[in-house]
Formats: C-alpha cells, structure tokens, sequence
C-alpha cells in the first residue's frame, strides 16, 4: 500500500493496522538478541526469520509494517563497536521487508523506523542530531513509505530533537512516545517503564508534552512501548491536546536485557478489547509494541473498516 492510501484510509476515518513488536517475535523464533543491539544484528544473522516475522503480520492483517531498524540507529552502531555496518544493517533490514511484502502479494506500506535506541541523554541532544539524520537520510532513500520516529522511552527535549531532524524529510512522519503514570497523583507523564516495580522513569506531564510536540509535529502521534493499562489514559490525554490523528501500540511483558520477558496474563482477545476502548477513545491507528505478537494483530485485523 503506498503511503496516499493509508493517508486516504485515515483522512476518511478508518482504522489502520500497524503490526506488533518485532524483537520479541523473533525472540519467540529461536532468533539470537544481541547484548547490546537487542535484534537489529538479526537483519544480518538470520534474515529469514525477520522477513518470516513481517510476513506473518501482514497474513495477520497489518497494513503498515516497520523495519528492523529500532536498534540500528547510527548512534547505536556507533557506540557498540559496529560502525562500519550504519548503511548495511540498515540496507539490509528495508530489504527484508520489502521481500515480505512482495512475498506476501498484499498491499502494505513500510515503516523506516529511527529510533532513540542508545542516544545517551549525558552527550546531549546536540550530539545526537547528526546520528538521527544519517538514520532517516538512509531509510528515505532505501524506499520506506513513511517514518515512524520510534522517540518511545525518551525524555521531552530528545523527543522534539527528532522532530526537528525529520522535518527535513519528504515523508510522511508518524511520532511515538511511551507513558507511565505517575502514582503519586494518578497523572500520565511521559516516561517509561521497561522492568516491573522498578527502574520508572517519569519526564513531564504528558498533556504539556502532547501541546509542545504538536507544535513541531503535524503527523499522526502514538502511545507506544507502554503500560497496556496506562495507555487507555494515555489515548484520552493525547485526544484532548492534540488535533491530529492518534494512534496505540502498547507492550506487554518486560525487558530483562537482552531478552524480552512475556507475561501471558492477555489474550488476544482481551486485546481486542483494549484495542476497541482505544478507538472509542479516539485512536485510528493500532498496533502492539514488545510482548504483543502475531495473535494479538491478528485479533485485532477485526477492527478494520
Ligand atoms: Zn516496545
């Protein structure tokens, strides 16, 4: 699917599919998780086992898939002794999905997805423009349909720094950010929470950050990589500060590095339901993040209109 028609799907008010995490899926394949570039070795390791993961998400339903390239930022790469390999992890990952689809015989568009991953926040935003643009020069100019700027886990100002870079691409640009709430006064701040009980990250209050990024950014904004409970607030926040097109794709489970722990207390029918209070709540767009695979996309396809 070229990115005018998931932009037609939206603008008439339809639901778009976006397919589920990645990394943990391939865990569940037998695929190996690197220990510091979790699987963005895995475009290059075990290629099959990539395309095999975006294939079944587009037999599930997913109208829009997104490449391996989370935990292929430039930064990253850099960082962890790798790069010479910028443009040929990154290369590789487009690749795969690309086959998938022609594969797969069906219309789907690609996310080029440029992350945070391993942006450490004491170098500085500044330290980090030039990695973000090296990232999204080489997804546009592999042929991705549309960026997702996968900012999730991010402090405020990192957020509106990958904006910023992204302006300087001609495609269309969706922005996810994570949530957590803050127990003190029940408020959803922006913030992540990657291991249970501890290690909670909490940035600013997530109606004061929805209103900033907006400014900067006009494209549809997701909750992402968060709390499947803390979502459901998230997505009425996010409605009531922003005029644009929202969209959910939360996590389940939690990261124990560098594996992806799943915890098997939602069914993929129990994420319908999620899913359903999300668009009631005004998402158009939804999708899983961590932890949620193949069955719960699947059961989601349902929502399609
Ligand atoms: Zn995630």
């Amino acid at each position: 699917m070229s990115y005018n028609e998931v932009k037609e799907k939206l603008d008439k008010g339809k639901i778009i599919i976006l397919d589920g995490g990645m990394g943990a899926e391939l865990e569940k394949s037998g695929a190996k998780m690197h220990k510091d570039l979790w699987c963005g070795k895995c475009s290059v390791d075990t290629p099959d086992l990539v395309q095999k993961v975006h294939e079944d998400y587009i037999l599930a339903g997913a109208d829009v898939i997104t490449t391996n390239t989370y935990g292929t930022t430039p930064i990253s790469l850099k960082q962890y002794g790798f790069g010479n390999c910028v443009l040929e992890y990154n290369q590789k990952s487009v690749e795969i999905a690309k086959k998938a689809v022609e594969n797969i015989n069906k219309d789907v568009a690609i996310a080029g997805s440029v992350s945070t991953f391993g942006s450490f926040y004491r170098l500085g935003t500044k330290a980090m423009i030039p990695g973000f643009i090296e990232h999204l020069k080489i997804l546009s100019e592999e042929g991705v349909d549309l960026i997702i700027l996968e900012a999730m886990s991010s402090q405020a100002d990192i957020v509106e720094t990958i904006i910023e870079c992204s302006q300087k691409t001609n495609l269309p640009v969706w922005l996810s950010i994570s949530c957590v709430m803050n127990a003190k006064n029940d408020k959803v701040m922006l913030g992540y929470s990657d291991s249970i009980d501890t290690d909670t990250h909490i940035y600013e209050s997530l109606d004061v950050a929805i209103k900033n990024f907006s400014k900067l950014h006009k494209g549809p904004i997701l909750i992402a990589h968060s709390d499947i409970n803390v979502t459901g607030e998230a997505v009425i926040t996010a409605k009531k500060n922003f005029q644009g097109i929202l969209g959910a794709y939360p996590n389940r489970g939690y990261f124990e590095k560098p594996n992806w722990k799943f915890i098997d207390n939602i069914t993929p029918n129990d994420y319908l339901e999620y899913a359903k209070s999300w668009l009631k709540n005004g998402a158009q767009i939804v999708g899983g993040c961590c932890g949620v695979g193949v069955e719960e996309i699947k059961a989601i396809s349902v929502l399609k209109n």
